[in-house]
């Protein structure tokens, strides 16, 4: 048997040691031994088998229950990540970087608004969001301030009449007209949107920093 592992020998050992001190320089050498003897691969299989047994507090539990259910988000969770990892993605197409902060103008009323951060401003859709064939159309969602997405229903007059500037006459009308086919959306149609609405902030947030713009250029 290995002494180390005789109770009787090791409270033998610690008898013999009290109230001896040991030499720094012996202290070093034992340091280095030890140190060495854990990178020895018998030594690792050993802990790593102890830690395979280790019985976790409730937090850390807690905490790996969180990990694990991100892969299996009901339909409506992944609705709402979607939500807003789309919103963010269009604040941060309609906006530049000017200083420190994302500017842009709300399409409707052109009002100069923050994007993200201490932001004013909404990813405002055109056609409703209850309309589930325009609600990730790249087309119907724009930078748009409060106030205009909020309250100005009457806007939406305002808001067609820009969709059509931007993207060329009967947009509006087109968005209209998808908007009321019924398209079902499906969990994986779900989760490949937030994987490439992910990758489309990751692709703005390499362009940063930008040259600041000209900001006169804002209503
Ligand atoms: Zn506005």
């Amino acid at each position: 048997m290995n002494p180390s592992n005789d109770p009787l020998r090791r409270e033998q050992i610690r008898k013999e040691m009290a109230g001896r001190t040991i030499p720094l320089e012996q202290r070093k050498k034992i340091s280095e031994t030890m140190k060495r003897r854990l990178d020895e691969p018998e030594i690792k299989a050993k802990w790593r088998k102890a830690a395979t047994g280790r019985v976790h507090s409730e937090a850390t539990k807690e905490k790996m229950r969180m990990v694990r259910s991100k892969r299996k988000l009901t339909k409506s969770q992944l609705k709402s990540k979607l939500d807003l990892i789309f919103s963010k993605y269009i604040r941060l197409r309609d906006s530049t970087l000017v200083g420190d902060e994302r500017i842009g103008v709300c399409i409707t009323c052109r009002k100069q608004i923050g994007a993200v951060g201490r932001r004013t401003g909404q990813a405002g859709h055109f056609i409703s969001r209850r309309f589930m064939s325009t609600r990730y159309d790249e087309k119907n969602v724009h930078l748009q301030c409060a106030r205009c997405n909020m309250w100005g229903a009457g806007e939406q007059y305002l808001y067609s009449i820009e969709v059509d500037k931007l993207y060329g006459a009967g947009t509006a009308q087109q968005l209209h007209e998808k908007a009321n086919s019924t398209i079902k959306i499906t969990e994986q149609e779900l989760i490949d949107l937030i994987e490439i609405y992910k990758e489309k902030i990751k692709d703005i947030d390499k362009d940063i920093p930008k040259p600041p713009v000209d900001v006169s250029v804002f209503g």
